[in-house]
């Protein structure tokens, strides 16, 4: 069996990359545990309008916080050929987050390239939709599948203390209608949940969505990153949220849409719709994670909680053909073996970690 390193023309960041033996360009790719990569989440920029106490809490992300300069970010180009060449490897599920995506100016022009050379993908994009009404018809036009839209709190107050950035509930209920009007549907409204400053506002988002077609997903609260302080007694562990949510409207869970679905399903049983929750922390889904991430700078992380990545940027702008390119891809891939929230405590909680809004959430 053949070794090959790939030369790198830039200096490379991160990691170095593993040995690209046996791996061949546009095959499928299975990980040390066996799970083979399915979904790529690219960051496109990690700037946000918004400062989440529990993603970029102001203190740290200041006026003077050193953001990506242009230079540094990758082009849609650069993106999509990265995107391309997993889409080789297996990679079926496309999703443009951020940051806030829709900061990134041309995005729209970015899910259209997506959208012509990567036929038959799934394009999604999650966002805290302060932009999405003004942009919702561009995103549709330009290909895109579905949208996932972030909101925390139907209380006008605690969504404002939320986000920090004072932005009413009314605007974002708007642009959910207005991405559905557009047939981005159904839509799925993300809540993070966090004991204490959101948790009594459970049982109201759900009777809210109930029965509107858009689908509310409760988050437990994660401790991405370093900077959101976060502690195990501010996660309220979903068997809570079932059962908070059943107590007021019966439900029963419901068999997953595909392998490796991160969302467990539940139904309401009048016929309602269905909700779902993503249980990071109390009951974790490492062993089927199929899910690469592609920061807004070029690297190329395997895990939401990791502390390095591989520089794919390097690779990119020193002249690395298709196949080298796929094979490094695909080697990061083959050789990973993370399942962090498995083994997560309260120590590996405290370790340095790459930021969500820069690692893509
Ligand atoms: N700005 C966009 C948004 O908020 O939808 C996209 C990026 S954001 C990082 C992606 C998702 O991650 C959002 O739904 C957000 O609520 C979630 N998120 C951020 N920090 C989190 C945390 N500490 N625990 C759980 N979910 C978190
Ligand atoms: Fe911005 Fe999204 Fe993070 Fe909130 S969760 S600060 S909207 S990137
Ligand atoms: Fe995947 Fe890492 Fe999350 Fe486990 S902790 S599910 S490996 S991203």
């Amino acid at each position: 069996m053949s070794r090959k390193v790939i030369p790198v023309a830039a200096a490379a960041r991160g990691l170095a990359l593993p040995p690209t033996d046996g791996v061949r360009a546009g095959e499928p790719v299975a990980d040390t545990l066996g799970r083979r990569v399915r979904d790529l989440r690219i960051s496109v920029t990690d700037r946000c309008n918004f400062r989440c106490r529990y993603c970029m809490p102001r203190e740290v992300f200041g006026e003077d916080y050193p953001f990506l300069p242009h230079g540094e970010i990758l082009t849609f180009e650069e993106i999509v050929r990265v995107a391309r060449l997993f889409r080789g490897h297996g990679v079926a599920k496309i999703r443009l987050t951020g940051g806030e995506p829709l900061l990134r100016r041309g995005v729209e022009d970015l899910v259209a390239m997506l959208s012509r050379e990567l036929p038959g993908a799934d394009l999604t994009l999650t966002t805290n939709g302060s932009a999405l009404r003004a942009k919702a018809a561009a995103l549709r036009a330009a290909g895109l599948h579905r949208i996932t839209v972030s909101l925390d709190s139907l209380d006008d107050a605690t969504f404002r203390a939320m986000n920090d950035a004072d932005f009413p509930v009314a605007r974002v209920l708007e642009a959910i209608d207005a991405a559905a009007a557009e047939g981005l549907a159904p839509v799925k409204v993300n809540m993070v949940v966090k004991r204490g400053v959101n948790d009594h506002e459970v049982v109201a988002m759900a009777g809210r969505f109930r029965g509107t077609g858009h689908i509310l997903r409760f988050i437990e609260y994660m401790d991405v990153g370093a900077t959101n302080g976060w502690r195990m007694d501010d996660v309220v562990p979903s068997a809570e949220i079932v059962r908070r949510v059943n107590e007021a409207f019966a439900c029963e869970p419901v068999n997953p849409n595909h392998f490796g679905e991160v969302a467990k399903r539940w139904r309401y049983k009048d016929g309602q719709g269905e909700f779902g929750i993503i249980s990071s922390v109390t009951q974790a889904f490492c062993a089927t994670c199929n899910r690469a991430r592609l920061s807004t700078d070029g690297m190329l992380y395997t895990c939401l909680f990791a502390d390095q990545g591989h520089d794919l940027r390097a690779l990119l702008r020193g002249g690395a053909s298709d196949e080298d390119l796929a094979s490094a891809l695909a080697a990061v891939w083959r050789h990973r073996g993370d399942r962090y929230s498995e083994i997560r405590t309260a120590e590996t909680a405290r370790a340095r970690k790459v930021e969500m809004s820069y690692i893509g959430g």
